[in-house]
């Protein structure tokens, strides 16, 4: 199990990370999501021992990596421009690392062989990686990283640079291998669909600090802030003010028009609050309290994306026109507030 404990890290004595704690258990994948320049590699990197923290520890299995060096920590990074050899073999690349470790020639031909197997590069043994698609040097590179069977795995946006079909693909195996091979993994990344797809456990990193830590389905139903309902993109977010009680909920006003929030919290009249609402929890009816004209309608897979001229955006099942007016009704779990 990794554990960080209280870890610090600035440059140029800007603050970077101040204070990052959480612990990764066996069988367990974890993502962290933050914006760029958040400090998601520098982490990584703390972890795994190519940049020392000012304060704070790096623990595995409760000993203090803190004597250990990179290269006896037996980590795994991963990261999108991993540099392959191009002019060497498949198998060339995936034994370097096992060579490196000094592990006997005989064995390496095997380990080379099964991971070759696991990760579907069968035909691929005798072909320089220079002559491989984008898609095929990746799992390459993972190869690569799992043969010395590293006791935890780390992932720096690794698909950064692939199209959404591949990124699909690896993802599905990715988490096959994460399955199979048992070892604590994190995973960083930026776009929050990719966390998702294939987190445990996600961390949102903000200003240097984990302000939310939970299951994909906990993050999605109880963000901690406006700021991680915003990041995550799980709907619309408005600042409003409490106008009075009602026996549905709190009245609010904002720029959007008026809406209800039965959040159980207890307002005054005057407060300020951020509303979070929801894109799909609301229905097109003719009674309904919402009213706007249609700005834009999008196609998506799970329905339509209708953007209003109040500013909001929703997700219908049905296309409404551009400039047409709507009435809607919002489900009442559609509004949260927010601090
Ligand atoms: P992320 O991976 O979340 O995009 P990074 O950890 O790469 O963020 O970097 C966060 C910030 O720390 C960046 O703004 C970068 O300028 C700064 N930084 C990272 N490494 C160094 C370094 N070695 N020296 C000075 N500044 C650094
Ligand atoms: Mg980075």
């Amino acid at each position: 199990m990794l554990t960080l404990e209280n870890l610090h890290k600035s440059y140029n004595s800007r603050p970077l990370l101040s204070g990052i704690s959480f612990s990764v258990p066996a069988g367990e994948t974890v993502c962290l999501l933050g914006a760029s320049g958040s400090g998601k590699s520098t982490l990584l990197r703390i972890i795994a021992g190519l940049e020392t923290p000012e304060a704070g520890r790096v623990l595995w299995d409760g000993a203090d990596l803190a004597s250990v060096p990179a290269h006896e920590r037996n980590f795994g990074l991963f990261f999108q421009d991993y540099a392959l050899f191009p002019h060497l073999s498949v198998e060339e690349n995936v034994a370097f690392g096992l060579r490196m470790q000094g592990v006997p020639e005989r064995e390496i031909g095997l380990r080379v062989a099964n991971i070759i197997k696991q990760i579907n590069l069968e035909g691929f043994e005798k072909r320089r990686v220079a002559e491989l698609s984008g898609g095929e040097q990746q799992r390459v590179a993972l190869a690569r990283m799992l043969a010395p069977r590293p006791r935890l795995l780390m992932f720096d946006e690794p698909l950064g640079a692939l199209d959404r079909v591949l990124k699909d693909d690896l993802l599905d195996e990715l988490r096959r291998i994460l399955r199979e091979s048992g070892a604590p993994a994190i995973y960083v990344t930026h776009d929050q669909a990719e966390a998702f797809a294939i987190a445990d456990r996600v961390l949102l990193l903000h200003e240097g600090r984990v302000i939310q830590d939970g299951s994909p389905a906990e993050v999605t139903a109880n963000p901690v802030s406006a700021w991680a309902a915003h990041f995550l993109g799980l709907g619309n977010l408005l600042e409003g003010e409490v106008r009075m009680v009602t026996p549905e909920g709190w009245l609010v006003l904002t720029p959007a028009g008026e809406f209800i929030v039965g959040c159980g919290h207890s307002h005054r009249a005057g407060e300020k609050v951020n509303l979070l609402v929801r894109r799909e929890r609301v229905r097109a009816a003719p009674e309904g309290r919402l009213r706007s004209r249609v700005a834009d309608v999008v196609f998506q897979q799970s329905g339509f994306r209708v953007s209003l001229e109040n500013g909001l955006v929703f997700r219908l099942d049905e296309a409404p026109k551009v400039g047409e007016e709507i009435r809607l009704e919002l489900f009442p779990s559609a509004v949260q507030c927010l601090p």
